[in-house]
């Protein structure tokens, strides 16, 4: 049987798995160096992938660089496909005196992409030197 953390323990295994390694560079690793730390008194936790990667952006002791590889879709973008944030349309100017939407970008997260679909495919994880709180 194991053990599911709760989120406040999972966000010092983060910090402190970043502290120790600078930068981890994929998100299985980064998983995997938490529930070592977590399971450091021989316990048995376990922790998403997906879970580890919005606990590291949305309390901000996470510096994420997502890196993408470019897929035709036509599929609209709802919510940032790293963090779940809303995104933000950039928008160019048209000669005919109107905007068109050339990409979306994230505030909450480094995620960007441009017409040409930018799908995540790896995540780079290191310490944000100054957390928002
Ligand atoms: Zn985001």
């Amino acid at each position: 049987m194991y053990k599911i953390p709760k989120d406040d323990k999972v966000v010092l295994a983060i910090r402190d798995v970043l502290a120790k390694y600078k930068v981890v560079n994929s998100q299985r690793k980064l998983k995997e160096l938490v529930e070592r730390e977590l399971n450091q008194g021989g316990e048995n936790f376990h922790v998403g992938e997906r879970r580890v990667r919005l606990l590291a952006i949305h309390t901000g002791i996470a510096q994420v660089e997502v890196h993408g590889r470019e897929m035709e879709t036509r599929a609209p973008l709802t919510s940032c496909p790293v963090c779940g944030s809303e995104l933000k349309k950039s928008k160019n100017m048209t000669v005919f005196g109107g905007t068109v939407t050339i990409g979306y970008k994230c505030d909450t997260c480094s995620y960007w992409t441009g017409v040409k679909r930018r799908v995540p495919v790896r995540y780079d994880f290191s310490i944000k030197r100054h957390p928002r709180h």
